[in-house]
């Protein structure tokens, strides 16, 4: 591509001068008059008058409006906060932190004081909080020790347009709440028009509406299908600097490692233009970003550079950058989904919906008329993209969820209120598993064991099934348990493998690796950089990274205390890390996959063995080119193949022990009239195969 000619780059520059004088002067706004410039500040009393005499009420307004920051200040202001704290839940864990640190800086307090959040692993509420941002999942979890949220006297369910499965969960669980306490208000925001479906789910309350102050964008769809969306990304970013006037850039990608490598990539190739072409700024923004970085991107671009962001989803809507003027949609999404006919989680990049393709192209028209560059032809707009997004509910696996609505005392799981009911087979696949880990007995209720389960905030009822398994005396090791499933908890990569040094990291990582796989390589890691009386300076020699660690301490001591509080031993095996694959398989048995016959020399494959799904090992893997015959894997992640991600060597024989019978559920007809809940039989058809250790474990169920 040409570079523009000088006399067009200098007046690129005046404009670019000019726009940031004006961007100074709206950011050296003092904090009042920006809360009084935001379009929801107009209707302050009239929605202060609406959830007065309002138990429930929807209201809607344009990503950007200030009902996140705004509304639970105005019913602060109003008294709300007087007799109960102001809720306010968010989808990710992210938008929880910056909102509450921005509405912080607001009412002039440190976070933590008036202001305050909770999400995993991390609560900085206090007892002088009154305004409390939290993720919908950590509301959740507070509902399960105390039904009627009494702590609360407004809880604001933000984002509910995104249809979380958590905030789907509490849409149930607060109808049912409101029954008993009348003075409870709850606000149910969305950013997009779906509004009606949610007034008519709580039922029919009225819709506040914000009117958006928008501009127009002007969508300009990809000419022909494109074969590499990150390639393209990267020379629609150039282009825009090189040719358009100024104004920042949002750009929507799929995941950390693709947005880490897009910013290196593109580092790089400013780097070699010439001297005169200004400064592009480049942030990225995910979910796993330290928050000292996200701040970054609020800030303006300093007066002649352009700002570039490199974002996931989450600032489709859950959080706002000002001053951009070009948007660029890759038209991908990285979303879990899970198949219950294959029993796993598959974390894909799929298609957006057009619904997502519309707010991520609003972007744009915040400041001013905006661009969007689609990088996909219309045609795949109209044809490959559904409408709307599938509701989180109607795409995940739901035991974690099941067993929170047991452990509610929510027995009828099945006829729980929904607003879009998940298939039913996905719950009662669900039932099974939670059978299996005898969270729940032949009855369908929850046993003490299941109660503990619920006790962890892991991810998984798995995971929490190893964990107390570990603590029991014939496996002896929650100590090493404890570790892995605080590295595993925080999904991100412990190992730092920059581009240009990708042999060296490779070499130190080799070290860590044990021959049994990846857990126990974990472990190694945390041991190491424990001995290195937690080094910082380890961490970079190693290529580990650090912060990683910090919150894998963190959290280990934070499942420390539970277990301490359920009076659940902790105890090291020492070097007989054997019993920790074996405690592994105690909770993960679903997760077993066995080496298939090399075909035709070509690379060895697993197979799946409750679902034989053809799956392989990540390259990554400490057990790569070994192959061993049997394993367990932390997550099956699908991307070019299905990699499994954390594997570590078995014994079959432990997953025999681990789970002898595998049970359908039966419900409806075939129920005792007495109770209803679902009750769990026998289902024998699931050992079929040729595999010894199968045909045994069929045999001893038969008798
Ligand atoms: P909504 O919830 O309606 O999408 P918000 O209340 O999140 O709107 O945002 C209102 C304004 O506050 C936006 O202009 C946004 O840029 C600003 N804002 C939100 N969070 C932060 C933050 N952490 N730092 C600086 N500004 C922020
Ligand atoms: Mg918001």
């Amino acid at each position: 591509r040409e570079l523009p000619n000088l006399a067009a780059q200098a007046s690129w520059r005046r404009e670019m001068a000019k726009q940031n004088q004006s961007l100074g002067r709206r950011t050296n706004l003092s904090i009042k008059e920006q809360r009084e410039s935001l379009p929801v500040y107009k209707f302050r009393d009239k929605f202060l008058e609406a959830i007065k005499v309002n138990q429930l009420l929807v209201v809607v307004g344009e990503t950007g409006s200030g009902k996140t920051t705004q509304l639970t200040q105005y019913l602060a202001e109003a008294g709300f906060a007087n007799k109960g704290m102001i809720g306010c839940t968010q989808p990710r864990r992210v938008a929880a932190i910056s909102v509450a640190k921005r509405v912080a800086e607001e009412v002039g307090c440190q976070v933590g004081e008036e202001v305050g959040y909770n999400v995993r692993f991390d609560d900085t509420s206090s007892p002088a909080t009154r305004i409390k941002y939290m993720t919908d999942g950590m509301l959740q979890r507070e509902i399960l020790i105390d039904p009627l949220v009494s702590r609360y006297s407004v809880i604001m369910l933000d984002e509910a347009h995104e249809r979380t499965v958590a905030t789907d969960v509490l849409f149930g669980l607060l109808l049912k709440t409101i029954k008993k306490r009348s003075d409870l208000k709850i606000i149910i925001t969305s950013a997009t028009l779906d509004a009606e479906k949610f007034s008519s789910f709580f039922k029919n309350c009225p819709i506040f509406m914000i009117p958006g102050r928008t501009y127009p964008v002007e969508i300009n769809f990809a000419k022909d299908p494109v074969s590499d969306y990150v390639e393209e990304c990267l020379n629609t970013i150039q282009e825009i600097h090189l040719t358009q006037p100024p104004g920042d850039i949002l750009v929507f990608l799929t995941g950390q490692e693709e947005i880490d490598t897009s910013s290196e990539i593109l580092h790089e190739r400013m780097k070699k233009l010439p001297a005169n072409v200004p400064e592009l700024i480049i942030l990225p923004v995910y979910a796993a970003l330290p928050s000292e970085m996200q701040s970054l991107i609020f800030d303006p671009a300093p007066p002649g550079k352009r700002k570039v962001v490199l974002a996931t989803n989450i600032a489709e809507t859950s959080i706002t950058i000002d001053h951009i003027y070009y948007v660029i949609d890759s038209g991908f999404v990285k979303q879990n989904v899970y198949d219950h006919k294959l029993g796993m989680d598959k974390l894909i990049v799929t298609p957006i919906s057009q619904a997502s393709a519309k707010q991520r192209a609003g972007r744009a028209g915040r400041t001013g008329p905006g661009k969007c560059f689609r990088l996909y032809t219309e045609a795949a707009y109209q044809t490959e993209m559904l409408p709307t997004s599938i509701p989180e509910i109607q795409r995940q696996n739901l035991s974690m969820t099941i067993l929170m609505l047991k452990a509610m005392g929510i027995e009828d799981v099945l006829g729980f209120p929904f607003m879009d009911p998940p298939a039913r087979d996905n719950m009662l696949a669900s039932l099974e598993e939670l059978y299996q880990l005898a969270a729940l007995d032949d009855e369908g209720l929850l046993t003490k064991h299941g109660r503990d389960m619920t006790q962890f905030p892991i991810e998984t009822p798995s995971l929490s099934k190893a964990l107390l398994a570990s603590s029991e005396p014939n496996f002896g090791c929650s100590d090493e348990m404890l570790t892995i499933i605080a590295m595993v908890s925080e999904a991100q990569n412990v190992f730092h493998r920059p581009r240009e040094k990708q042999k060296q990291a490779d070499e130190k990582k080799v070290k860590f690796h044990d021959q049994n796989g990846d857990h126990l390589t974990l472990l190694n890691v945390y041991r190491g950089w424990r001995e290195s009386n937690s080094s910082r300076a380890w961490c970079f020699e190693n290529f580990i990274q650090f912060r990683v660690m910090k919150r894998a301490e963190d959290i280990r001591n934070q499942l420390i205390r539970i277990m301490k509080r359920l009076r659940r031993a902790i105890v090291s095996c020492g070097m007989r890390t054997d019993l920790v694959r074996e405690a592994l398989c105690a909770g993960m048995f679903r997760n077993a996959a066995r080496r298939e016959r090399d075909t035709q020399g070509q690379g060895k494959h697993y197979k799946t063995v409750m679902e034989s799904t053809v799956v392989y090992m990540h390259p990554s893997s400490a057990l790569f080119g070994k192959s061993p015959e049997y394993v367990v894997y932390h997550t099956l992640m699908m991307t070019d193949k299905e990699w499994m991600n954390v594997a570590t060597t078995i014994d079959p024989k432990w997953l025999r022990e681990a789970a002898p019978t595998l049970y359908k559920i039966v419900t409806g007809n075939e129920m005792s009239k007495r109770k209803k809940t679902e009750r769990i039989a026998p289902l024998h058809n699931k050992f079929e195969g040729p595999d010894d250790w199968r045909l045994s474990a069929q045999r001893k169920q038969g008798r």
